[in-house]
């Protein structure tokens, strides 16, 4: 099958977004609990996707959003930690972000989509300013037109829902399976794809949980080298 598009979350498929949340763990936290980072950093990437479902509903502040997610987090681990606690991680935790890289296969990737002259889409869950400061960060421009990088916080819908899908099917002008989405997380970017008939290929690095839903992917990866090797297939038609 010969992709007709390209559209790419952004955190932990084209960086890893882990990197900076160890940072951040070992500055605010790491000389005081003995905590499994790795697995922190997992959990809290759930806490945060539902305290984004509460900030997107105007049940709580920006500042709440971000406090809570720490606080959830740790409190899985009998931690109890201060507000004021929960933002000094917050603020090292972007400092970090600061410094953050694609991954060298994202990059190969990228480009040899670039060669083949398919046309690309971003798609990223989040508030506006925050995720084009990373795209900008991470130099997406190079691959990526700025009028075809969709942040959800525009929307004010986030992936799974399908409004971010539906918008970056206009600025395609397709739509269909003929669109490939990759992404690493089940809930929001396999779903949210099938949901509107596109393709899915799934980057599953960090061995989630397969939610017991309809959707399923249709390509299942588990490192960025498998994920630039399978995007690269989709760009040549089957021998
Ligand atoms: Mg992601």
């Amino acid at each position: 099958m010969v992709a007709k598009a390209l559209v790419f979350d952004v955190d932990d498929t084209l960086y890893d977004l882990a990197g900076p949340y160890r940072v951040a763990y070992a500055e605010v936290f790491g000389s005081r609990y003995d905590l499994p980072v790795e697995e922190l950093f997992k959990v809290s990437r759930v806490h945060s996707d539902e305290a984004l479902e509460l900030l997107t509903a105007g049940k709580i502040s920006e500042e709440d959003h971000k406090v809570l997610r720490v606080q959830w987090t740790l409190a899985d681990w009998g931690v109890h930690v201060s507000r004021e606690e929960a933002l000094v991680f917050q603020e090292a935790y972007a400092r970090a972000q600061r410094h953050i890289a694609l991954y060298p296969e994202a990059v190969e990737m990228l480009d040899a989509c670039a060669s083949a002259s398919v046309p690309l889409g971003i798609i990223s869950n989040g508030d506006a300013a925050h995720q084009f400061g990373k795209m900008r960060l991470l130099g997406l421009e190079r691959w990526f037109a700025r009028s075809h990088m969709v942040a959800s916080g525009e929307l004010g819908a986030h992936k799974p829902a399908t409004a971010p899908f539906m918008a970056m099917e206009r600025l395609l002008g397709a739509s269909g399976a003929g669109i490939w989405y990759v992404g690493d997380t089940y809930e929001t970017d396999v779903v949210g794809a099938k949901r509107v008939g596109w393709s899915s290929l799934w980057l599953d690095i960090r061995g989630r949980e397969v939610p017991s839903v309809p959707e399923s992917p249709d390509v299942v990866v588990h490192s960025p080298r498998e994920m630039c090797d399978a995007v690269k297939s989709l760009l040549r038609p089957c021998a």
